[in-house]
């Protein structure tokens, strides 16, 4: 199947201050990260707050470009892309935003605010943009006199549906989906990641997804990347991962998900200390100060991504401590 989505060694640096005549250093928020996504898939990507997923989405979304690597959209680099080629490719990504209020025009109405893109990126009459916005509308779970009311009007849910609606009008690619469901009740999370199904479903859409709730990502994805301090520690099929993670990151973050079921329960792993400062990383495994199972080697040698047990790993000894 072709890729929607293919990232080869994406890298993100940025050039920081370090204060007064003291010069510049560089922030490595994005250390050569690969995967690839296909139609109807979801690729999760999980990790503490300060792992490099927020840098990912825009690069993934083209608000930023990469320091270097490959990003090909249906097919086209556009990590080295001419600035209009890009400008074209953006309507084939969309994003949807943690906090649905905050990501919609206060003073628009629904109609407007769904209008915007197609006026932006279609010559479609105006008859016809208020066919395609009231399709979408029904699409998302919202009845036809919603377009007409202030974003204020609604439920954090239903918020989210317009963010839905304005992200699929354009029929995109591929939608990255930024903490989708974070900031809603609990009730209405699985309502909205079911919607997010049915129109992937439907349009056969790719999806990014973004989020540190590991419950939620167990719901709706097909692939997991797991990253730590801007690098992929492990990556692969989301079944095999969740039945047995190989990487002590991943293992942490696991062992620290709630589960209902008592056979589901696993035995907590704790890991030492805060994530370290891109600014100042840890020398050979970035993980090695907090690792349960870090030796001499791990201090000096920077673990490749290899693969083991079907999947992708990043550690030295991901074989021997998971006999
Ligand atoms: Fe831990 Fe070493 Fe593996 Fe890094 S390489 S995760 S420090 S065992």
């Amino acid at each position: 199947m072709a890729e929607l989505l293919l990232a080869q060694n994406l890298t993100r640096h940025y050039q920081v201050s370090r204060g007064f005549l003291k010069g510049h250093a560089t922030v490595k928020a994005l250390n050569g990260v690969s995967f690839t996504l296909q139609p109807r898939r979801t690729l999760a990507v999980v990790g503490e707050s300060g792992c490099g997923k927020s840098t990912l989405a825009r690069q993934l979304t083209m608000i930023e470009p990469a320091t270097s690597g490959t990003l090909a959209i249906d097919g086209v680099d556009v990590a080295s892309a001419r600035p209009d080629l890009v400008k074209q490719m953006r309507g084939k990504v969309q994003m949807v935003f943690q906090n649905p209020f905050a990501s919609l025009n206060p003073r628009k109405q629904i109609v407007a605010t769904l209008d915007e893109p197609l006026l932006m990126n279609t010559a479609l009459s105006k008859a016809e943009r208020l066919d395609k916005i009231k399709a979408i509308v029904a699409k998302v779970g919202l009845r036809p006199e919603h377009i007409h009311r202030y974003p204020h009007m609604f439920s954090g849910g239903q918020r989210q549906r317009v963010a839905i609606a304005r992200a699929m009008i354009l029929n995109p690619k591929i939608v990255v989906a930024d903490e989708p469901v974070s900031a809603l009740d609990v009730s209405i999370q699985a309502q909205i990641l079911n919607l997010f199904m049915d129109l992937q479903e439907e349009f056969g859409t790719g999806y990014v997804f973004i989020s540190h709730n590991l419950a939620v990502v167990e719901h709706v994805a097909n692939d997991l990347l797991v990253m730590y301090l801007g690098s992929a520690v492990e990556y692969g099929d989301k079944a095999r991962i969740y039945q047995k993670s190989l990487h002590p990151y991943t293992q942490a973050l696991m062992s620290a998900t709630p589960a209902i079921r008592e056979e589901d329960r696993r035995i907590k792993i704790k890991i030492q200390g805060e994530l370290p400062s891109p600014l100042n990383p840890p020398s050979g495994c970035t993980f090695h100060k907090r690792c349960p199972h870090a030796n001499e080697r791990c201090k000096s040698e920077v673990p490749q991504l290899r693969e083991v047990d079907s999947r992708m790993v990043a550690c030295h000894r991901a074989e021997e401590i998971n006999v």
